[in-house]
């Protein structure tokens, strides 16, 4: 039996690797650097861990969470390794345990928060110790424009040329730019052997669903799963109380939980969820970090995420057990607008903003997909797969039609008006609609007004959701609900390219004839 094989049997209790494991185990042990994205749960620790066993020398662990730190060293001395940790919450006589090992030669894994690296002996004390390996965990950190960023993590790679060892880092953030971003600042540029594995949650069943009275949608799905624990995500904090007394008042358990509660009584609803069964949570975002219950069965989005990454990771919270687990994610032209608006009003530079376009659009382009969600997501993240047969898209593909002439007809309207107008007025002028507003600005006299009676206004709502969805139009950050034409639209306005939208969500007018769909 391989070295690795054995360890991973007897030290670690397992009988086989994960996926993805085993390849990041060899390419560590063999010393490479390595860049290894994995989701949360996946297994990273083993992925450095067992590679530590294996090789001589000290490995140097840097990860953000002590309490994460003291978990495993803990689990380590139990399995008979030696491991120990410096962190700012160890006694004097802890520290000076780990470093009296240190120097004794007996350590194998010295975890460490990345606040150490700021202080003058650190290098010096790992340069004379025999630290022949270095693990970076939640290595996306070192990301200046993520949300866990930390200023020390910008240390490590100085701290690797000094010692001149391996790095292998680890990650479960996935999108191109923190990739990158991950090895000029760890790797100097220089690209490390990098997997990408394990993002496939089959036992998760994907559904998105255009918002169509979401408050009676959100009921109607946790009616159906009755008795089962689930949360509802919400973009604000007054609709999870909203959603929280609705689902009470129609006989559930639910409570609400946000960033504006106490600390003690959000700890409570963490509390609650994790031993009672069937409770539904309400909440923000605020509700996710180190919720680790395995038996959530469904994850229902009242509003759109923030990004494909914000989906997947509140998604992946259902059916850790590996059981089958339910999703839901309603979605609709407001909170495109409000996402957009986000980003173009916050304070990031350009290039971070265009960013987080591309990453809104990767998720509104999942939401408006035509075929597989599961296939749509995990190419994103870099993975290939099949269509999954466990997602609404699979279960009953969407009837599409060719929307060219719809577009046309929309973004025509845009232009003639100037750029100047949400899609109220816009669907008005389309429809032929003779409102004061039309009527004052002349738009009545436009051609291409009453030109598209060929939908009613729900349907041409659906058309502009799917028209932002595909980013062919954004809504003008200087101009409050305008939308303007976006570049990818300029081929099909010329007839050069065409596009496919979902019928399903549009109803056709019963003022004319349909039109041939
Ligand atoms: P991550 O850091 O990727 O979130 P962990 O390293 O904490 O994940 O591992 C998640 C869980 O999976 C842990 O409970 C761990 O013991 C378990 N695990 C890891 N590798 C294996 C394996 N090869 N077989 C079975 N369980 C494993
Ligand atoms: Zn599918």
């Amino acid at each position: 039996m391989k070295p690795a094989q054995h360890l991973l049997r007897e030290v670690f209790g397992f009988d086989a690797f994960r996926p993805g494991q085993q390849e990041i185990v060899d390419a560590v042990t063999d010393g490479a650097n390595v860049l290894a994205i994995m989701p949360t749960g996946g297994g990273k620790s083993l992925c450095y861990q067992l590679p530590a066993l294996v090789r001589d020398g000290v490995t140097v662990v840097i990860s953000p969470l002590i309490a994460l730190m003291r978990d495993q060293v803990r689990a380590l001395t139990e399995a008979g390794v030696a491991a120990g940790a410096l962190t700012s919450g160890n006694s004097q006589e802890e520290n000076d345990a780990v470093l009296r090992s240190l120097h004794d030669g007996a350590l194998k894994l010295l975890y460490m928060a990345p606040e150490r690296l700021a202080s003058m002996g650190t290098e010096r004390l790992l340069r004379n110790t025999g630290v022949r390996l270095i693990a970076v965990d939640e290595a996306h950190c070192v990301s200046q424009w993520g949300h866990d960023f930390r200023p020390d993590y910008l240390r490590i790679g100085a701290l690797r040329r000094a010692l001149n060892v391996p790095l292998a880092a680890f990650t479960a953030t996935a999108d191109a730019e923190t990739r990158a971003e991950i090895v000029e600042k760890l790797f100097d540029g220089e690209a490390p052997t990098s997997f990408l594995r394990g993002f496939d949650r089959p036992n998760i069943h994907l559904a998105f669903a255009a918002k169509d009275g979401p408050r009676r949608q959100i009921l109607s799905y946790a009616a159906a799963r009755r008795g089962r624990s689930g949360i509802v995500y919400c973009g604000t904090r007054a609709k999870t109380e909203d959603i929280a007394k609705a689902l009470r008042d129609d006989g559930h358990i639910a409570c609400h939980y946000h960033g504006g509660m106490e600390a003690d009584d959000r700890r409570d609803v963490e509390r609650r969820f994790q031993q009672e069964d069937g409770l539904i949570v309400v909440a923000t975002v605020a509700f996710g970090m180190g919720i680790d219950k395995p038996d959530i069965r469904w994850v229902a989005h009242a509003d759109l995420p923030k990004s494909i990454e914000a989906y997947y990771q509140e998604i992946g919270r259902a059916g850790r057990d590996g059981a089958p687990a339910e999703t839901l994610t309603l979605f609709g032209a407001d909170d495109i607008r409000l996402r957009r608006n986000q980003i173009d009003e916050g304070l990031a530079p350009p290039e971070r903003r265009f960013a987080d376009h591309a990453r809104l659009n990767a998720l509104l382009g999942l939401a408006e997909a035509v075929q597989c969600r599961r296939r749509t997501l995990l190419t994103y993240f870099g993975e290939e797969a099949a269509p999954c047969g466990n997602c609404d898209l699979c279960d009953q593909p969407p009837e599409t039609f060719d929307g060219t002439e719809a577009v046309r007809k929309a973004l025509s309207a845009i232009l003639r008006t100037g750029e100047y107008f949400g899609s109220g007025h816009l669907i008005d002028i389309l429809t032929g609609n003779l409102t004061d507003k039309v009527r004052e600005r002349g738009h009545d006299g436009l051609p291409t007004f009453g030109v598209g009676r060929e939908f009613d206004r729900r349907g041409w709502q659906a058309v502009f959701r799917q028209m932002m969805g595909h980013d062919l139009v954004r809504p003008d950050p200087e101009r409050h609900g305008a939308l303007r034409m976006t570049d990818p639209a300029i081929p099909i306005l010329k007839g050069e390219q065409s596009i496919t939208l979902r019928k399903d969500t549009i109803s056709v007018s019963s003022r004319r004839p349909a039109i041939k769909m």
